[in-house]
């Protein structure tokens, strides 16, 4: 895959330098079949340094996930070698099933089918808490 340019895909852009890894792995990108790149350490004029990820296939992202990890990020929809579209992320309310609440007495650890849901509580401090025993994510 040419990095510079994709004609069918997305570019996360703006990451902070540091959350690439950490979102390839909570969007589960190493399962994807299409090139994924992530380039870091970009010298950006706003941030000083930003991550990329460079998806090459026009697939659904979880964009809770994105926003959760980096609220500050864009998400670039490419179609035909053209920028279609572009979301800006924003801290999502609620996070379902991204990550887990740790109280091992909280009522997700024994029913097993119930989706594990976090509500920002605090967007101050980004403090997610879980939405059945109120842990800190
Ligand atoms: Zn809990």
């Amino acid at each position: 895959m040419n990095i510079d340019s994709i004609s069918n895909g997305i570019v996360i852009d703006h990451i902070k330098a540091d959350n690439g890894m950490k979102l390839y792995e909570l969007l589960d990108l190493g399962s994807l079949a299409c090139s994924v790149a992530i380039i870091k350490n970009v010298t950006s004029k706003k941030m000083g340094k930003k991550d990329i990820i460079k998806i090459d296939a026009d697939i659904p992202l979880n964009l809770d996930v994105i926003g959760y990890v980096d609220p500050g990020a864009t998400v670039n929809v490419i179609r035909d070698g053209k920028l279609v579209e572009k979301k800006i992320i924003g801290m999502p309310e609620a996070l379902t099933n991204v990550i887990k609440c740790k109280n091992p007495r909280c009522i997700t650890s024994t029913e097993q089918e119930l989706p594990h849901i976090f509500k920002l509580t605090d967007k101050d401090t980004k403090t997610y808490r879980c939405l059945y025993c109120e842990t800190k994510a």
